[in-house]
């Protein structure tokens, strides 16, 4: 414990070094100071998690995979997106979303008047299924943790679950997702928390499968949602 907070602490000084030594001289507000040092803690965390699922071997994905992907993106990241479990692409890769699928998401992000660096993008299964198949309940059960933990220290304030299984997973339901999406329902870190706004909507994958002008308009309309509860302008072009 001694040592993980000296590992925040020399992580914090050497950014304060960096960037005195980069010729910011000026002053910083404790509420800037706080704002920083909240995303250097945030970052340490998501670096411990994805450390530990790297050493993971509590189901037999760990046998099957190349790499572990645990997630990117910005640890205080307003919005979070939550898919189903890598695929080929991103077990080669050890990054998520990064195949046909990402691309599109990447497209959708984009659409947004975001960037994939605004947000952060994991999967409930941190290693692939074999063949791409659907994850299994033993598979998800001893995973659902490394997501849970990220969650409550990014603490967004919407997640998006892209398709049915981050859906059904994340707000333990059978509801089939045509009837989840386009509303948003309520997901707890932990008893107590406050609820954190989950929006469910089509998976990318399901989107190039169903390349219809209705369901890209689904999730668009959506986005549009997201975008409208965070108080951020819908880009123009995009209406
Ligand atoms: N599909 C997913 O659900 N997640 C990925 O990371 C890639 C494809």
């Amino acid at each position: 414990m001694e040592n993980e907070i000296d590992i925040t602490k020399a992580a914090r000084q050497l950014l304060e070094i960096d960037q005195f030594f980069a010729g910011d001289f000026t002053l910083r507000s404790p509420e800037e100071l706080e704002i920083q040092s909240k995303s250097l803690d945030s970052s340490q965390e998501l670096k411990e998690i994805a450390d530990q699922v790297a050493k993971c071997c509590s189901c037999g994905l760990a046998e099957t995979r190349t790499n572990p992907v645990p997630g990117e993106g910005n640890p205080n990241a307003r919005i979070v997106f939550v898919g189903e479990a890598p695929g080929a692409d991103e077990d080669a890769k050890g990054r998520p979303f990064v195949g046909r699928a990402g691309k599109l998401l990447t497209k959708i992000i984009n659409a947004m008047g975001l960037e994939r660096s605004d947000v952060f993008i994991c999967n409930i299964l941190k290693c692939r299924p074999p063949g791409n198949r659907d994850p299994k309940p033993g598979e998800i059960k001893p995973c659902i943790g490394f997501l849970h933990r990220q969650l409550e220290i990014i603490s967004p304030e919407i997640i998006v679950a892209l398709g049915a299984h981050a859906a059904k997973t994340l707000l333990e339901t059978n509801k089939p997702i045509g009837q989840l999406r386009g509303r948003f329902h309520d997901y707890y870190t932990s008893e107590n928390a406050d609820p954190i706004k989950l929006m469910p909507t089509y998976h990318p994958a399901y989107l190039l499968r169903n390349y219809s002008v209705d369901n890209r308009r689904r999730v668009w309309d959506d986005m549009q949602k997201v975008l409208a509860e965070l108080g951020m302008d819908i880009p123009a072009q995009s209406k």
